[in-house]
């Protein structure tokens, strides 16, 4: 069944088909008053079209795939409704007997499980309900501690759940309700086979929800596979990047892909835009030495990747937000799940190799109706993989030379590399880090890392 409520783009916008935007507030979903009040705190007034649209089919017990990206408000559309149908269960009691797990929610990185987490335990926090999250890299004390107190809402990475679940921590007998979370990503990663052992050690007689951000022929058969008759909500064109990012590919060689990064900022600074940009690249070190080299040049720049412990990540993404830095190079791994408000400007330094991961990308841009700029510094030898981009978005991106820096005095000419693109006429590029570089952790899932900060460790108090 799909749901017929119109297609409609950004966190708060209109219709795309010119329909009346949807006039429902939070109070129609008839949620306990407890869980209304944890909402207006959060000084949400209207819910986002994702949840408009999901909250009720949740209420009503379906099972359902939403596909909506982070930055649509899907984590509310998820948990509020779940917190609704555990709320029964809530217990003052100490004993961890009364506190089982009856709603999991299943997410590919450390990042968004934390973030997930925060959201649950705000919304929670008005009831006896617990949230926790746990995830790899880190020390399994504290969250050891966590589940053996007791959880009703807990979020997890899938490897540490199966550690978990090996050494008889976490118990899943009871779950209720089960959330795949970015479940594209999840396949991406690899985490298949650890999402089958999970899904199998819970209670048939359970509702599966599952958010995606494409509906790819894989994420259909695990629909297929692991939910019953769902519904599907939409909250963008399937495969459509936002109507409010201008997208521009300027042809750039390899070796002047770092000086273009600085043409673009420049010119950023005279059009009176905000300098603060995401700037993706392929592998690991390619990213770290992206963003040492910006840095030697002058610009803020912060690197966020597979080799950073999650307290260095977590500081790296505190001074972005802070805006002590204007420049976060990552890797999508990375950088999926990261809440980062009104991304102004989206850089491309190399193509993903994944198309879909391109999607995901400047979907980092252009939210809540706000405008955004997504540049893909394109070489030569990446024609083939811009074909696939253009064929998987159903349009052609437009290439534009890079914007001309101001001309010193004593200079004629603009001084950076610029070549008009024509097939065939761009340089030979020189040879990317991407090339000989390990992807970022696709397969591995979790990268080991040292222990972080303590507020990211285990559980969530409630505030
Ligand atoms: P998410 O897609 O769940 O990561 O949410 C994206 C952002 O939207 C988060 O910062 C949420 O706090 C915020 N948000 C979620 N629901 C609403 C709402 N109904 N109104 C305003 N902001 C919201």
């Amino acid at each position: 069944m799909t749901n017929t409520v119109p297609e409609i783009n950004s966190l708060t916008g209109t219709a795309d088909s010119g329909a009346t935007p949807a006039t429902i507030t939070f109070a129609d979903f008839g949620l306990d008053p407890k869980i209304q009040k944890a909402v207006s705190e959060q000084g949400y007034n209207t819910p986002t079209p994702i949840q408009a649209q999901s909250i009720p089919h949740v209420l009503a017990g379906s099972d359902l795939m939403g596909a909506a990206q982070t930055g649509t408000g899907k984590t509310a559309a998820f948990v509020l409704p779940i917190i609704q149908k555990i709320l029964r269960h809530a217990s003052s009691s100490a004993s961890p007997a009364r506190h089982p797990i009856r709603a999991l929610v299943l997410t590919p990185t450390r990042e968004l499980a934390v973030q997930v987490a925060e959201n649950a335990a705000s919304y929670s926090k008005h009831t006896d309900l617990r949230a926790a999250v746990v995830y790899g890299g880190v020390d399994m004390k504290e969250q050891v501690a966590i589940l053996r107190n007791g959880v009703e809402i807990l979020i997890a990475t899938p490897g540490r759940l199966l550690d978990h679940i090996g050494s008889k921590v976490a118990n899943l007998s009871q779950v209720e309700i089960l959330v795949l979370d970015e479940a594209d990503r999840m396949l991406d990663m690899g985490f298949l086979p650890d999402l089958q052992r999970i899904i199998d050690l819970i209670p048939g007689q359970r509702q599966t929800l599952l958010f995606s951000a494409t509906f790819s022929p894989e994420i259909k058969k695990l629909a297929q596979s692991y939910l019953r008759t769902p519904v599907t909500v939409e909250v963008a064109r399937q495969n459509a990047a936002a109507d409010t990012v201008k997208q521009v590919v300027h042809m750039v060689a390899s070796a002047d892909k770092q000086r273009a990064i600085m043409k673009v900022l420049e010119a950023r600074t005279r059009q009176g835009l905000s300098r603060q940009c995401i700037i993706f690249t392929n592998s690991r070190l390619g990213c770290a030495r992206l963003a040492r080299a910006l840095e030697r040049d002058g610009i803020k720049a912060g690197a966020i990747h597979g080799d950073k412990s999650q307290g260095e990540r977590t500081l790296t993404l505190d001074a972005f937000k802070s805006g002590a830095i204007e420049a976060l190079v990552a890797t999508d791994v990375a950088a999926r799940g990261l809440d980062i408000p009104s991304m102004p400007c989206v850089i491309n330094h190399e193509l993903p190799f994944n198309a879909e991961d391109f999607i995901h990308r400047i979907g980092r841009t252009g939210r809540a109706g706000s405008k955004g700029d997504a540049i893909a510094l394109v070489d030569d030898s990446e024609k083939r993989l811009l074909d696939d981009i253009e064929r998987l978005m159903k349009r052609k991106l437009e290439v534009a030379p890079l914007p001309t820096v101001k001309t010193e005095p004593g200079q004629t000419s603009d001084p950076f590399f610029y070549k008009p693109y024509e097939a065939g006429s761009a340089p030979k590029a020189a040879t990317t880090d991407a090339v000989n570089e390990k992807p970022e952790e696709k397969k591995v899932g979790i990268t080991p890392a040292k222990p972080s900060v303590g507020a990211l460790l285990g559980g969530f108090k409630k505030k």
